[in-house]
Protein backbone atom coordinates (compact mmCIF):
# COMPACT_ATOMS: atom_id res chain seq x y z
CA UNK A 1 0.00 0.00 0.00
CA UNK A 2 1.39 3.24 -0.88
CA UNK A 3 0.52 6.19 1.82
CA UNK A 4 0.70 9.62 0.67
CA UNK A 5 4.49 11.50 2.21
CA UNK A 6 2.81 13.01 5.20
CA UNK A 7 0.90 9.66 6.24
CA UNK A 8 3.95 7.96 5.93
CA UNK A 9 6.08 10.78 8.01
CA UNK A 10 3.55 10.20 11.23
CA UNK A 11 4.42 6.23 10.90
CA UNK A 12 7.86 6.78 10.71
CA UNK A 13 7.86 9.39 13.67
CA UNK A 14 6.34 7.11 15.74
CA UNK A 15 8.85 4.66 14.72
CA UNK A 16 11.23 6.26 14.97
CA UNK A 17 10.32 6.61 18.66
CA UNK A 18 10.13 2.95 19.20
CA UNK A 19 6.26 2.72 18.56
CA UNK A 20 4.53 0.11 16.60
CA UNK A 21 2.23 1.98 13.71
CA UNK A 22 -0.06 1.41 11.17
CA UNK A 23 -2.74 2.66 8.57
CA UNK A 24 -5.78 1.28 9.51
CA UNK A 25 -9.69 1.19 8.65
CA UNK A 26 -11.51 2.76 5.51
CA UNK A 27 -7.99 3.49 4.14
CA UNK A 28 -6.47 0.39 3.65
CA UNK A 29 -9.99 -0.98 2.37
CA UNK A 30 -10.08 1.94 0.07
CA UNK A 31 -6.68 1.46 -1.05
CA UNK A 32 -7.49 -2.31 -1.73
CA UNK A 33 -10.30 -1.05 -3.79
CA UNK A 34 -8.88 1.27 -5.98
CA UNK A 35 -10.71 3.98 -4.62
CA UNK A 36 -9.07 7.45 -2.94
CA UNK A 37 -9.40 6.98 0.83
CA UNK A 38 -11.58 10.20 2.16
CA UNK A 39 -8.98 10.30 5.41
CA UNK A 40 -6.20 8.73 6.86
CA UNK A 41 -6.31 6.91 10.32
CA UNK A 42 -3.54 5.51 11.72
CA UNK A 43 -3.51 3.02 14.81
CA UNK A 44 -0.34 2.86 17.43
CA UNK A 45 0.61 1.58 20.65
CA UNK A 46 2.19 4.50 21.86
CA UNK A 47 -0.53 6.53 24.38
CA UNK A 48 -1.98 9.82 23.67
CA UNK A 49 1.29 11.81 25.53
CA UNK A 50 3.63 9.62 24.12
CA UNK A 51 2.03 10.26 20.43
CA UNK A 52 2.13 13.77 20.69
CA UNK A 53 5.93 13.58 22.36
CA UNK A 54 6.89 11.53 19.16
CA UNK A 55 5.58 13.62 16.68
CA UNK A 56 7.12 17.15 17.20
CA UNK A 57 4.46 18.64 15.18
CA UNK A 58 1.15 20.30 16.29
CA UNK A 59 -1.79 18.23 16.96
CA UNK A 60 -5.43 18.62 17.88
CA UNK A 61 -7.07 16.84 21.29
CA UNK A 62 -10.06 16.00 20.10
CA UNK A 63 -10.69 12.53 20.99
CA UNK A 64 -7.99 12.28 23.68
CA UNK A 65 -10.31 10.65 26.33
CA UNK A 66 -10.76 7.49 23.98
CA UNK A 67 -7.21 7.36 22.52
CA UNK A 68 -7.18 9.82 19.59
CA UNK A 69 -4.74 12.42 18.83
CA UNK A 70 -4.83 14.27 15.46
CA UNK A 71 -1.76 15.38 13.97
CA UNK A 72 -2.10 18.53 11.68
CA UNK A 73 0.02 17.96 8.94
CA UNK A 74 1.15 19.93 5.88
CA UNK A 75 -0.73 17.37 4.01
CA UNK A 76 -3.88 17.31 6.57
CA UNK A 77 -5.13 15.68 9.51
CA UNK A 78 -4.42 12.36 10.36
CA UNK A 79 -6.06 10.78 13.25
CA UNK A 80 -3.94 8.46 15.17
CA UNK A 81 -5.41 6.11 17.69
CA UNK A 82 -4.04 4.17 20.61
CA UNK A 83 -4.84 0.17 20.03
CA UNK A 84 -8.13 -0.39 21.88
CA UNK A 85 -9.64 -3.22 23.67
CA UNK A 86 -13.35 -1.77 24.40
CA UNK A 87 -15.98 -2.69 26.70
CA UNK A 88 -19.71 -2.24 27.88
CA UNK A 89 -22.02 -1.00 25.56
CA UNK A 90 -24.75 0.41 28.04
CA UNK A 91 -26.12 3.31 25.85
CA UNK A 92 -26.09 1.65 22.58
CA UNK A 93 -22.91 4.16 21.60
CA UNK A 94 -20.62 4.82 23.87
CA UNK A 95 -18.20 1.87 25.32
CA UNK A 96 -18.34 2.54 29.08
CA UNK A 97 -14.49 1.83 29.10
CA UNK A 98 -11.90 1.75 26.80
CA UNK A 99 -8.59 -0.50 27.27
CA UNK A 100 -5.51 1.13 25.91
CA UNK A 101 -3.82 -2.37 24.57
CA UNK A 102 0.08 -2.97 22.70
CA UNK A 103 -1.51 -5.43 20.11
CA UNK A 104 -2.54 -4.68 17.05
CA UNK A 105 -5.05 -7.82 17.04
CA UNK A 106 -7.29 -6.21 20.04
CA UNK A 107 -7.80 -3.50 18.02
CA UNK A 108 -8.71 -4.71 15.04
CA UNK A 109 -11.29 -7.03 17.21
CA UNK A 110 -13.03 -3.86 18.13
CA UNK A 111 -13.50 -2.61 14.44
CA UNK A 112 -16.99 -3.05 12.56
CA UNK A 113 -16.92 -5.06 9.40
CA UNK A 114 -14.12 -7.24 8.14
CA UNK A 115 -12.94 -5.06 5.19
CA UNK A 116 -12.68 -2.20 8.27
CA UNK A 117 -10.58 -4.37 10.04
CA UNK A 118 -7.98 -4.67 8.51
CA UNK A 119 -3.96 -2.58 9.14
CA UNK A 120 -1.03 -2.29 6.51
CA UNK A 121 1.95 -0.61 5.98
CA UNK A 122 3.86 0.86 3.54
CA UNK A 123 7.18 -1.67 4.30
CA UNK A 124 5.76 -4.27 6.38
CA UNK A 125 2.70 -4.83 3.83
CA UNK A 126 -0.97 -6.16 4.99
CA UNK A 127 -2.17 -7.07 8.59
CA UNK A 128 -5.74 -9.06 8.12
CA UNK A 129 -6.25 -11.81 10.64
CA UNK A 130 -10.26 -11.48 10.28
CA UNK A 131 -10.41 -11.67 6.30
CA UNK A 132 -10.91 -8.49 5.67
CA UNK A 133 -9.83 -8.81 2.47
CA UNK A 134 -11.32 -12.35 1.18
CA UNK A 135 -14.35 -10.23 2.12
CA UNK A 136 -13.64 -7.71 -0.11
CA UNK A 137 -13.09 -9.84 -3.08
CA UNK A 138 -16.38 -11.30 -2.45
CA UNK A 139 -18.11 -7.85 -1.47
CA UNK A 140 -19.26 -9.00 1.55
CA UNK A 141 -19.92 -7.09 4.54
CA UNK A 142 -19.83 -9.29 7.35
CA UNK A 143 -19.41 -8.03 11.20
CA UNK A 144 -16.60 -8.50 13.05
CA UNK A 145 -17.62 -11.34 15.98
CA UNK A 146 -21.06 -11.58 16.33
CA UNK A 147 -23.41 -8.96 14.38
CA UNK A 148 -26.40 -9.33 17.02
CA UNK A 149 -23.99 -8.25 19.88
CA UNK A 150 -21.62 -5.59 17.61
CA UNK A 151 -25.34 -3.80 16.65
CA UNK A 152 -26.93 -3.84 20.22
CA UNK A 153 -23.41 -2.52 21.54
CA UNK A 154 -23.20 0.35 18.89
CA UNK A 155 -26.45 0.62 16.82
CA UNK A 156 -24.56 3.27 14.66
CA UNK A 157 -23.00 0.39 12.72
CA UNK A 158 -26.52 -0.90 11.34
CA UNK A 159 -26.51 2.71 9.71
CA UNK A 160 -23.13 2.26 8.77
CA UNK A 161 -24.06 -1.35 7.57
CA UNK A 162 -26.39 0.27 5.16
CA UNK A 163 -23.84 2.90 4.27
CA UNK A 164 -21.76 0.65 2.83
CA UNK A 165 -24.17 -1.33 0.87
CA UNK A 166 -25.05 1.73 -0.31
CA UNK A 167 -21.77 3.00 -1.53
CA UNK A 168 -19.84 -0.26 -2.06
CA UNK A 169 -23.04 -2.17 -3.27
CA UNK A 170 -21.75 -5.26 -1.34
CA UNK A 171 -24.11 -8.02 0.14
CA UNK A 172 -24.91 -7.73 3.56
CA UNK A 173 -23.99 -11.05 4.99
CA UNK A 174 -26.77 -13.35 6.22
CA UNK A 175 -27.03 -13.61 10.05
CA UNK A 176 -25.60 -9.53 10.07
CA UNK A 177 -28.84 -9.03 7.98
CA UNK A 178 -31.09 -10.99 10.24
CA UNK A 179 -29.51 -9.18 13.08
CA UNK A 180 -30.05 -5.85 11.96
CA UNK A 181 -33.43 -6.26 10.93
CA UNK A 182 -34.07 -7.50 14.25
CA UNK A 183 -32.35 -4.72 15.91
CA UNK A 184 -33.43 -1.91 14.10
CA UNK A 185 -35.77 -0.34 16.55
CA UNK A 186 -32.10 0.98 18.13
CA UNK A 187 -31.23 2.96 15.40
CA UNK A 188 -33.92 4.91 16.95
CA UNK A 189 -30.22 6.00 19.85
CA UNK A 190 -28.61 6.97 17.23
CA UNK A 191 -28.24 11.00 17.02
CA UNK A 192 -29.51 13.19 14.14
CA UNK A 193 -26.10 14.27 13.71
CA UNK A 194 -24.72 10.78 13.05
CA UNK A 195 -27.73 9.87 11.12
CA UNK A 196 -27.29 12.89 8.68
CA UNK A 197 -24.19 12.04 8.05
CA UNK A 198 -24.64 8.59 7.34
CA UNK A 199 -27.30 9.70 5.23
CA UNK A 200 -25.37 12.17 3.61
CA UNK A 201 -23.11 9.26 2.48
CA UNK A 202 -25.44 6.65 1.58
CA UNK A 203 -27.66 8.89 -0.50
CA UNK A 204 -24.51 9.62 -2.40
CA UNK A 205 -23.82 6.13 -3.59
CA UNK A 206 -23.92 4.25 -6.52
CA UNK A 207 -26.26 1.90 -4.77
CA UNK A 208 -28.37 3.70 -2.61
CA UNK A 209 -31.40 3.10 -4.56
CA UNK A 210 -31.29 -0.29 -3.64
CA UNK A 211 -29.95 -0.35 -0.39
CA UNK A 212 -33.06 2.17 0.41
CA UNK A 213 -35.69 -0.65 -0.95
CA UNK A 214 -34.28 -3.55 0.25
CA UNK A 215 -34.54 -2.03 3.86
CA UNK A 216 -37.27 0.79 3.51
CA UNK A 217 -38.83 -0.44 6.89
CA UNK A 218 -35.31 0.37 8.58
CA UNK A 219 -35.22 3.70 7.16
CA UNK A 220 -38.84 3.68 8.34
CA UNK A 221 -38.03 3.23 11.37
CA UNK A 222 -35.53 5.75 10.91
CA UNK A 223 -37.91 8.36 9.92
CA UNK A 224 -40.52 7.77 11.90
CA UNK A 225 -43.49 5.59 11.97
CA UNK A 226 -45.86 8.14 10.24
CA UNK A 227 -43.76 8.41 7.15
CA UNK A 228 -44.37 4.29 7.03
CA UNK A 229 -48.48 5.11 7.25
CA UNK A 230 -47.51 7.27 4.66
CA UNK A 231 -45.65 4.80 2.47
CA UNK A 232 -48.47 2.88 3.20
CA UNK A 233 -51.53 4.67 2.28
CA UNK A 234 -52.94 4.45 6.05
CA UNK A 235 -54.38 8.03 6.45
CA UNK A 236 -50.94 10.04 5.62
CA UNK A 237 -49.60 12.79 7.89
CA UNK A 238 -47.27 15.02 5.21
CA UNK A 239 -43.95 14.74 5.43
CA UNK A 240 -44.15 14.69 1.52
CA UNK A 241 -40.16 14.54 0.90
CA UNK A 242 -38.76 11.70 2.24
CA UNK A 243 -42.61 10.29 2.08
CA UNK A 244 -42.60 10.49 -1.61
CA UNK A 245 -38.57 9.42 -1.64
CA UNK A 246 -40.05 6.05 0.08
CA UNK A 247 -42.54 6.12 -2.19
CA UNK A 248 -40.83 5.62 -5.04
CA UNK A 249 -38.49 3.18 -3.55
CA UNK A 250 -41.26 1.10 -2.90
CA UNK A 251 -42.62 1.16 -5.98
CA UNK A 252 -40.33 -0.84 -8.69
CA UNK A 253 -42.09 0.47 -11.43
CA UNK A 254 -41.30 4.20 -10.95
CA UNK A 255 -39.41 5.52 -13.21
CA UNK A 256 -35.36 5.11 -12.11
CA UNK A 257 -35.05 9.50 -13.11
CA UNK A 258 -36.98 9.84 -10.19
CA UNK A 259 -34.53 8.00 -7.61
CA UNK A 260 -31.48 9.15 -8.89
CA UNK A 261 -29.93 11.17 -6.46
CA UNK A 262 -28.95 14.86 -7.44
CA UNK A 263 -27.22 17.02 -5.33
CA UNK A 264 -30.75 18.86 -5.38
CA UNK A 265 -32.53 15.65 -4.03
CA UNK A 266 -30.04 14.79 -2.19
CA UNK A 267 -29.72 18.17 -0.25
CA UNK A 268 -33.51 18.44 -0.19
CA UNK A 269 -34.20 15.13 1.90
CA UNK A 270 -31.37 15.75 4.16
CA UNK A 271 -32.78 19.59 4.85
CA UNK A 272 -35.71 17.42 5.75
CA UNK A 273 -34.62 14.70 7.57
CA UNK A 274 -32.84 17.82 9.54
CA UNK A 275 -36.04 19.01 10.30
CA UNK A 276 -36.57 21.89 8.45
CA UNK A 277 -40.22 22.75 7.98
CA UNK A 278 -42.00 22.25 4.60
CA UNK A 279 -42.25 26.22 2.93
CA UNK A 280 -44.48 27.53 0.29
CA UNK A 281 -42.19 26.50 -2.23
CA UNK A 282 -42.94 22.99 -1.65
CA UNK A 283 -46.52 22.80 -1.15
CA UNK A 284 -47.90 20.78 -4.08
CA UNK A 285 -50.64 23.74 -5.30
CA UNK A 286 -49.73 26.96 -6.08
CA UNK A 287 -51.12 30.57 -6.83
CA UNK A 288 -51.86 29.62 -10.32
CA UNK A 289 -54.20 26.56 -9.25
CA UNK A 290 -56.71 29.19 -6.91
CA UNK A 291 -56.78 31.37 -9.52
CA UNK A 292 -57.37 28.58 -12.62
CA UNK A 293 -60.64 27.47 -9.62
CA UNK A 294 -62.11 30.92 -9.83
CA UNK A 295 -59.85 32.91 -7.19
CA UNK A 296 -59.25 36.48 -7.76
CA UNK A 297 -56.07 37.95 -8.00
CA UNK A 298 -54.59 39.43 -4.52
CA UNK A 299 -53.80 38.98 -1.25
CA UNK A 300 -56.33 36.07 -0.77
CA UNK A 301 -54.80 33.81 -2.42
CA UNK A 302 -51.49 33.98 -0.95
CA UNK A 303 -53.72 33.61 2.21
CA UNK A 304 -54.95 30.59 1.14
CA UNK A 305 -51.69 28.95 0.42
CA UNK A 306 -50.36 29.78 4.06
CA UNK A 307 -53.62 27.92 5.16
CA UNK A 308 -52.76 25.61 3.53
CA UNK A 309 -49.40 25.47 4.77
CA UNK A 310 -50.27 25.23 7.94
CA UNK A 311 -52.60 22.66 7.91
CA UNK A 312 -49.89 20.49 6.21
CA UNK A 313 -47.06 22.03 8.54
CA UNK A 314 -49.59 20.75 11.03
CA UNK A 315 -50.03 17.22 10.34
CA UNK A 316 -53.98 17.68 9.69
CA UNK A 317 -53.68 17.66 5.37
CA UNK A 318 -50.94 15.86 3.35
CA UNK A 319 -48.66 17.54 0.77
CA UNK A 320 -50.16 15.83 -1.95
CA UNK A 321 -51.81 17.96 -4.84
CA UNK A 322 -55.73 15.90 -5.00
CA UNK A 323 -55.33 16.38 -1.39
CA UNK A 324 -54.95 20.67 -1.29
CA UNK A 325 -57.31 20.93 -4.45
CA UNK A 326 -59.82 18.81 -2.20
CA UNK A 327 -59.58 21.23 0.24
CA UNK A 328 -60.06 23.94 -1.52
CA UNK A 329 -63.71 25.54 -2.28
CA UNK A 330 -64.37 27.73 -4.97
CA UNK A 331 -65.50 31.25 -3.58
CA UNK A 332 -68.87 30.51 -4.88
CA UNK A 333 -69.26 27.60 -3.45
CA UNK A 334 -67.68 28.92 -0.21
CA UNK A 335 -70.88 31.98 -0.56
CA UNK A 336 -73.12 29.28 -0.55
CA UNK A 337 -71.65 27.61 2.63
CA UNK A 338 -70.41 24.57 0.66
CA UNK A 339 -67.44 22.93 0.62
CA UNK A 340 -64.90 21.91 2.87
CA UNK A 341 -64.27 23.97 5.98
CA UNK A 342 -63.25 21.25 8.28
CA UNK A 343 -60.76 23.02 10.55
CA UNK A 344 -59.54 20.11 11.67
CA UNK A 345 -58.61 18.28 8.33
CA UNK A 346 -59.04 21.37 5.93
CA UNK A 347 -58.92 25.01 5.13
CA UNK A 348 -61.74 26.96 5.31
CA UNK A 349 -61.27 29.25 2.65
P1 LIG B 1 -15.00 6.72 5.47
O1 LIG B 1 -14.57 6.32 4.12
O2 LIG B 1 -16.33 7.39 5.49
O3 LIG B 1 -13.97 7.49 6.24
P2 LIG B 1 -14.41 4.70 7.41
O4 LIG B 1 -14.72 3.24 7.49
O5 LIG B 1 -12.98 5.06 7.29
O6 LIG B 1 -15.25 5.33 6.23
P3 LIG B 1 -14.32 6.28 9.77
O7 LIG B 1 -15.42 6.97 10.50
O8 LIG B 1 -13.23 7.10 9.16
O9 LIG B 1 -15.03 5.39 8.67
O10 LIG B 1 -13.71 5.22 10.78
C1 LIG B 1 -12.44 4.67 10.59
C2 LIG B 1 -12.45 3.22 11.06
O11 LIG B 1 -12.82 3.14 12.43
C3 LIG B 1 -13.43 2.30 10.34
O12 LIG B 1 -12.94 1.83 9.11
C4 LIG B 1 -13.61 1.20 11.35
O13 LIG B 1 -12.51 0.33 11.38
C5 LIG B 1 -13.59 1.97 12.66
N1 LIG B 1 -14.94 2.39 13.08
C6 LIG B 1 -15.58 3.53 12.78
N2 LIG B 1 -16.79 3.59 13.36
C7 LIG B 1 -16.92 2.43 14.04
C8 LIG B 1 -17.95 1.88 14.88
N3 LIG B 1 -19.08 2.54 15.10
N4 LIG B 1 -17.73 0.68 15.44
C9 LIG B 1 -16.56 0.00 15.24
N5 LIG B 1 -15.57 0.46 14.47
C10 LIG B 1 -15.73 1.67 13.88
MG1 LIG C 1 -12.18 6.93 7.28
Amino acid sequence: MTAPPYVRAVLDKLEAAGYEAWCVGGCVRDSLLGRAPSDWDVCTCARPEETKAALSMPTAEKGAAYGTVTALTEGGPVEITTYRKEGGYSDHRRPDFVGFSLCLEDDLQRRDFTINAMAAHPSRGLRDPLGGREDLEKKLLRCVGDPRRRFDEDALRILRCLRFRAVLGFEIEETAKKALRDLADLLKTVSRERVLEEMDKLLAGAYAEETLKEYAELFCILFGEKICADVSGVPPEPDRRWAQLLKHVQNPGETLTALRFTNRRRRAVLAHLAGDPVTLSDLQIKGRDLLERGYAPGPRVGEVLHMLLEDVQKGRLPNERSALLGALCSPQAKADGQGLVDPGHGVGV
